[in-house]
């Protein structure tokens, strides 16, 4: 048993099912709700959610009966109801909707390999989840068993990481990894152990939400077998936080992995800093640090969970300097069209000079910071540790033209549009002259 104390409340829709069968994750996986018969068995669906649920070709619907127990039938707002019953708001079109808003697709080099970050990658092993968050990224693939991936994708999967030195860490995500064979997840991260430049291991799953039971002693030696393993859980509201996940989290705590929590934001279930806060909290005291706040992505199914990104900001300026720091999420959009995930924040810098920095806190206490009048510049080019280091050609960004890399970042066809024509002459003769000339501080130029 883990130290924090919550509810458990499988009671009163689930009583008569015996002990070992409850806690047994075959059973929750082969007893799953999908059908309007099932779920008005232990609830009264809205009128809305039988529509959705006859609708044919919708997202696929199932439902351990763990996380049905903890919805509470009498509230049709309920916001563990709201992320896996569907409502008819789920059809509805909006402007900017996608089916891969990621453009994840577009970034595997073999299929379920999404290698978009310079050194760590995202291995979808399964399209298979425990249950189906109405809003999910991946609704064009997850669920649907005939696009799930094959044993020979996992062999292109792994021949990919095997030549590409640069990937330290991967990221096992899908579908959910929990969901595969115990053996077949065995297999896989033997493999990936095996490939020496693979420094860190990630496992991205939603299954001790759904269904914590599935964590078990078993799986929880045969992880630490491939330490260093992380792994990030996705808790939405404070009342997913049960005994049973506090249980789950502890056993593995004491495994020695790490943990994390993604959320995303939704509109109904979450939109709000009092959630979030109780949410952060309640999920440090079962130790797991909240990790990230996701910005809803534009994807077909999830337009009524969307809120306007200023309700993350305006979540963030509820945290910051409000709670604890490590309880507090980096809020994320991730980008339309594939560039991955950019912060979001409030402003705490508000102006400076030359010399000072004036910010401000969470109070709205003002400040001033006195910049230092002597610092010696660290130069990498010439300091014995950074020597040798760079950061991807091609992939190092801003950061890239502040260690000098390069001058710009220049638009596709900015080039041609801004020689606006009229050829060679004589003051364009010299096309060194707008680089810079490398004297002064001997830092800057082409030296
Ligand atoms: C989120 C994500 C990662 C991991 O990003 P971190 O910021 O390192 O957690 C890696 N690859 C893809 C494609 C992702 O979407």
């Amino acid at each position: 048993m883990s130290p924090a104390s919550f509810e458990s409340k499988r009671a009163p829709f689930f009583k008569e099912i015996p002990d070992e069968k409850w806690n047994d994750w075959r059973w929750q996986m082969a007893n799953r709700l999908n059908s309007v018969e099932d779920f008005n068995q232990v609830l009264k669906l809205t009128p809305s959610e039988e529509k959705a649920l006859s609708t044919p070709g919708l997202f696929r619907v199932d439902v351990t009966p763990y996380y049905v127990s903890l919805i509470d039938p009498d509230d049709v707002d309920d916001p563990i109801r709201k992320q896996i019953i569907p409502t008819a708001g789920e059809v509805d079109v909006f402007t900017g909707m996608m089916e891969d808003s990621l453009a994840e697709d577009r970034h595997s080099p073999v299929p379920g390999l999404v290698h978009r970050y310079p050194d760590r990658v995202l291995m979808l092993v399964t399209t298979q989840c425990a249950s189906y968050c109405r809003y999910c990224t991946r609704a064009r693939i997850v669920g649907d068993p005939t696009q799930t991936f094959s044993r020979t994708d996992f062999d292109a999967q792994i021949e990919y990481l095997k030549n590409t030195p640069q990937v330290r860490d991967v990221l096992l995500s899908g579908g959910d990894p929990l969901t595969l064979a115990p053996k077949v997840l065995e297999e896989l991260l033997t493999r990936l152990r095996e490939i020496p430049h693979i420094e860190i291991i990630r496992i991205g799953s939603r299954v001790p939400v759904f269904m914590p039971m599935r964590v078990t002693t078993e799986l929880t030696d045969m992880l630490q077998k491939f330490h260093p393993l992380w792994f990030n859980i996705h808790v939405n509201h404070p009342n997913e936080i049960s005994q049973e996940l506090a249980d789950s989290m502890d056993k593995l705590s004491r495994a020695g992995i790490p943990l994390g929590n993604q959320s995303v934001l939704l509109a109904g279930i979450n939109d709000c800093v009092h959630i979030q806060r109780d949410l952060v909290q309640k999920l440090v005291r079962i130790r797991v640090r909240p990790y990230y706040l996701y910005q809803c992505d534009l994807v077909e199914g999830a337009g009524h969970f969307r809120t306007p990104i200023s309700k993350g900001i305006e979540i963030i300026e509820g945290l910051r300097g409000h709670t604890s720091g490590f309880s507090v999420p980096t809020f994320v959009v991730d980008a339309p069209g594939g560039g991955g995930k950019i912060p979001v924040m409030p402003n705490y810098y508000i102006s400076s000079s030359d010399h000072k920095v004036v910010l401000r806190n969470y109070e709205g206490y003002i400040t001033t910071y006195e910049e230092p009048q002597k610092y010696a510049i660290h130069d990498p080019k010439t300091c014995s540790y950074c020597q040798n280091k760079r950061l991807e050609p091609g992939q190092s960004g801003v950061s890239g033209l502040l260690d000098g890399e390069a001058m710009f970042i220049e638009p596709e066809h900015f080039e041609e549009l801004h020689n606006r024509g009229g050829g060679q002459h004589r003051l364009r003769a010299d096309t060194d002259k707008w680089k810079p000339l490398g004297i002064g501080d001997g830092k800057s130029g082409n030296e």
